[in-house]
């Protein structure tokens, strides 16, 4: 067993704390690497918190993991020691259903395996995540990261990037399309520069005034505060589509008007209760609600290419492991430019 520092909370209530665990031993296919930075994605809080089932305790969250290998298994081909690497939120999948077989593991008619808060198809152990000192991780879910990148800048793609970078290809978002992203948080400000790069025009939907300056350098052609009644209105019946990435309840009748005839909106959002949609949003202009999950291992590694090729990264404050807890609460807040990432070093 290889052990392992960390930072996990013990129960559904807890704060995060040091916490001392063992990964298993670097198998054939495994590929082992040393973590330099983690990204705070508003998953880990909502899982820590039992937001959206109960999670296996203790939890070690993170999934927006970059690092450099220290071992590699017998059988592993595409990395060597040395190398950088990267993980997202899936460490496994069954590799033999429809999704698995068409590169959509996030999908996996048998469940993906998540980073953290999940359990090993293999050795049947809980899976453990990124605000730790070390990983093992099998060698086809490891994501290759330009030795020219940013690192720390470049963790947040292996989920907010790929989370927003998937459903703007899949619904083929670009040049001719008015694109609102609802929410400038972490998902939100990727989606922002990714929508720019494919050519949308880009409204920025937020509740904070105070994000315009940002949203603009981040390169939003417009602006919206939600809260404004006046603002929401010149803009009713405008968009193609709306990215909603808020991760707390809304009303999203109020968007759905935002859309032009046959719009559709795509929720990457996952508040924890359920929304309450009236027929009537959708069936006056033939609108459609979709939604996205992550995305698989080929178009994670895709979308990273294409972020070095375009010298994209995310807006980050850097931070100490141990003011995780206060990160938390600016999150609550709304209050994230754009994406905390832990400093490893720090732990
Ligand atoms: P984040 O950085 O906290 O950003 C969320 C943003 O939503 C906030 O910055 C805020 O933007 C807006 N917001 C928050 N509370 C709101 C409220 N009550 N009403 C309206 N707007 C509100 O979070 P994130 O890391 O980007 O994650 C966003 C959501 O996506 C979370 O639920 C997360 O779990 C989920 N997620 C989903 C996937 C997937 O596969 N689909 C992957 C990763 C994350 P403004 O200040 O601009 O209003
Ligand atoms: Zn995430």
């Amino acid at each position: 067993m290889i052990s392992t520092k960390g930072y996990a909370a013990q129960t559904n209530t807890s704060d995060l704390a040091p916490w001392n665990f063992d990964r298993r031993e670097v198998g054939a296919h495994d590929v082992q690497f040393d973590i330099l930075f983690c990204g705070v994605c508003h998953s880990d809080l909502h899982q820590i918190r039992d937001d959206w089932f109960p999670g296996i305790f203790p939890m070690v969250p993170g999934h927006e993991i970059v690092g450099r290998v220290v071992k590699v298994g017998d059988k592993v081909t595409r990395f060597k020691v040395g190398d950088l690497a990267g993980t997202g939120c899936l460490v496994d999948s069954c590799g033999h259903c429809d999704n698995c077989i068409e590169d959509l593991e996030q999908y996996c008619l048998e469940g993906g395996t998540g980073t953290y808060n999940a359990i090993g198809r293999e050795d049947k152990m809980p899976t453990y995540g990124g605000y730790s000192n070390t990983i093992v991780v099998k060698e086809e879910f490891v994501l290759h990261v330009s030795e020219k990148a940013d690192l720390a800048a470049t963790a947040p793609l292996l989920c907010a990037g790929i989370t927003t970078y998937s459903p703007l290809r899949h619904w083929k978002v670009g040049k001719g399309h008015k694109l609102a992203v609802l929410g400038l948080g972490g998902l939100g400000h990727m989606a922002v520069k990714f929508g720019v790069s494919f050519g949308a025009d880009v409204t920025v939907l937020s509740t904070s005034s105070a994000k315009e300056a940002d949203a603009k350098k981040l390169g939003a052609h417009h602006f919206v505060v939600t809260t404004d009644e006046a603002q929401v209105n010149a803009v009713c019946g405008t968009f193609d589509f709306i990215l909603d990435t808020v991760s707390a309840a809304h009303d999203f009748n109020i968007y759905l008007s935002l859309l032009k005839t046959n719009g559709t909106m795509i929720c990457v959002g996952a508040p924890s209760t359920p929304a309450s949609i009236s027929a009537f949003s959708l069936l006056g202009g033939r609108k459609s609600v979709a939604g996205s999950g992550i995305g698989g291992i080929k178009e994670t590694q895709e979308m990273l290419d294409y972020c070095a090729a375009n010298n994209i990264i995310s807006d980050i404050e850097l931070i100490d492991i141990k003011d995780i807890k206060n990160a938390y609460e600016r999150m609550l807040k709304g209050d994230v430019r754009y994406r905390f990432v832990i400093d490893m070093a720090t732990l």
